[in-house]
């Protein structure tokens, strides 16, 4: 008998050739062994201007009400993808809108097998990157200045009182622009950072340039330490973890000589630019897990990677390719994970232990995908295709 699930995963699918992988993952590692319940959204391109967006909305409606997704990669379309796929607009970057509407903090950490060591010798421990998922320059303003004149930044508060500071008398064109962020989201980032890092015990750092912004920067800084004064510290002492605040310059230089093992707490853009160095010094993008945490407890699990465009190109022609699933595979067990802990369900948490078991001893096996054949330290009996190492993994499940 198949393992049963009680409650439905949001399950998003996508483009390209993560689009491939998804099917082959479901098909061939997932359904033979569990009764799995989904409620489906297709979030490929096509679907997404079909439907002028509304399914991605509704996708992140979904999560909200069943409280765990698990999402494939997607475009995010740019002009030549306007062309490529004829749309009809320039649909905006689905995990940012399901990050507009979930708000929460995305938590994104290497995956580690005894194949590939770090780039940084020192780094024993993975790393695990807190980024922030709402406001700053992702929900931002921008104007090209065309010409000279005044820039003002105004406030109109609900009781009518006005401010204005000048940002600029331009005497030349530029550009400018302006950016928000809410204390109830840089609060619910800092639960969520704080949260994550009692349940994983690992320490929790927090890094931004608060010398430079006093106010905005200054605000998170500020935010972080009255929750942690009120809120944590006492459970932090017991559990044996400590938090501590830095300049993000001071930040970077300690996380390359560390040994790992923490939480990296990180403002939107420095956690999308650190995570992408984190992961490639770790190993290989193909080898980062992403799970976007909401305040109210809602999951969203995803590779860190996107669609492998190249490789689709490559797929689509017949050619034979070598995409590295492993993240992919890591968003599903993620995810039936978490439902199988809400539901009450062991069977189902054990089931995606297991596939995590299998999908980590294929590769340590010496059954691995190009990618990681490329940096492998120990032997490799074969480079397999994506399909190859799919069945590889599903004989020792
Ligand atoms: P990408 O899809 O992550 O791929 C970049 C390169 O990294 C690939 O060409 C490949 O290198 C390597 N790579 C990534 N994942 C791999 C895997 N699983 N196995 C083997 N190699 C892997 O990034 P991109 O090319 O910049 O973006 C492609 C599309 O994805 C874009 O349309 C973008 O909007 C979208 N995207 C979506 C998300 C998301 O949905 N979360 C995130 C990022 C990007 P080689 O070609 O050298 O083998
Ligand atoms: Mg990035």
């Amino acid at each position: 008998m198949k393992i049963q699930m009680n409650v439905p995963l949001v399950e998003m699918d996508g483009d390209e050739m993560t689009r491939i992988i998804w099917s082959m993952i479901k098909e061939r590692l997932i359904e033979p062994f569990v009764d799995l319940k989904t409620e489906y959204y297709d979030l490929g391109l096509e679907n997404r201007d079909a439907t002028a967006d509304k399914v991605t909305r509704d996708a992140a409606e979904a999560v909200k009400k069943h409280r765990v997704g698990v999402k494939c990669a997607t475009i995010t379309p740019n002009a030549q993808r306007m062309e490529e796929y004829n749309l009809h607009e320039m649909w905006k970057s689905p995990n940012g809108t399901i990050r507009a509407v979930l708000d929460g903090t995305v938590f994104r950490a290497p995956i580690l097998t005894k194949c590939v060591s770090p780039v940084v010798k020192n780094w024993k421990k993975p790393i695990t990157i807190a980024r922030h998922a709402y406001g700053d320059i992702y929900r931002a303003t921008e104007y090209r200045v065309p010409e000279k004149g005044k820039a003002e930044l105004k406030f109109t508060g609900e009781s009518g009182e006005e401010y204005c500071e000048t940002v600029y008398d331009f005497e030349c064109p530029g550009v400018l622009m302006a950016m928000y962020n809410k204390d109830s989201s840089i609060e619910s980032f800092a639960r969520a950072s704080f949260e994550y890092a009692l349940s994983t015990k690992q320490d929790l750092w927090f890094s931004s340039k608060d010398t430079i912004s006093k106010k905005y920067d200054g605000r998170f800084k500020a935010v972080f330490a009255e929750i942690f004064e009120n809120e944590y510290k006492e459970k932090f002492e017991k559990a044996g973890i400590e938090y501590f605040y830095t300049l993000i310059d001071d930040a970077v230089a300690r996380v390359i000589r560390s040994e790992g093992g923490f939480i990296w707490a990180c403002k939107n853009y420095d956690g999308d630019v650190m995570s992408d160095m984190v992961s490639t010094a770790f190993g290989s993008l193909a080898m980062m897990t992403s799970v976007l945490v909401s305040p109210d407890g809602n999951f969203e699990y995803e590779a860190a990677h996107g669609t492998v465009t190249r490789h689709w190109y490559r797929y689509r022609a017949g050619e034979k390719t070598s995409t590295n699933p492993i993240a992919t595979i890591f968003a599903w067990t993620g995810a039936l994970k978490k439902r199988g802990e809400l539901d009450g369900t062991p069977e189902l948490t054990d089931f995606a232990e297991r596939l995590e078991k299998a999908t980590l001893a294929t590769v340590e096996d010496g059954y691995m995908t190009k990618d990681l054949a490329l940096l492998s330290e120990t032997e490799v009996k074969k480079v397999c295709e994506t399909l190859e190492f799919i069945k590889e993994i599903r004989s020792r499940l």
